[in-house]
């Protein structure tokens, strides 16, 4: 049988609740990340007035709402 202290019981215990912990949160982390990423996959940044706006049709090029110039899809920056 394997003698344990209770300081090593109690530090192995709470080193697998903070690893889980920070696997949990790495995890939660990822899927916020990939949530935004695909609710901004059809956003374009205007170029010219700056204004974002969605391109439903996911043309090339496509027309601002604000302004009318004409924008590729540059997706905006990550808040
Ligand atoms: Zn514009």
């Amino acid at each position: 049988m394997i003698q344990v202290s209770l300081f090593t019981l109690l530090f192995i215990g709470m080193s697998v609740g903070v690893a889980m912990l920070g696997v949990f949160w790495a995890i939660a982390v990822w899927a916020e990340r990939r949530t935004e990423m695909s609710a901004r996959a059809d956003l374009v940044h205007c170029r010219i007035c700056g204004h974002i706006y969605e391109n439903g049709a996911n043309k090339v090029v496509s027309a601002c709402s604000q302004c009318g110039s004409l924008n590729e899809p540059t997706k905006p920056k990550p808040i």
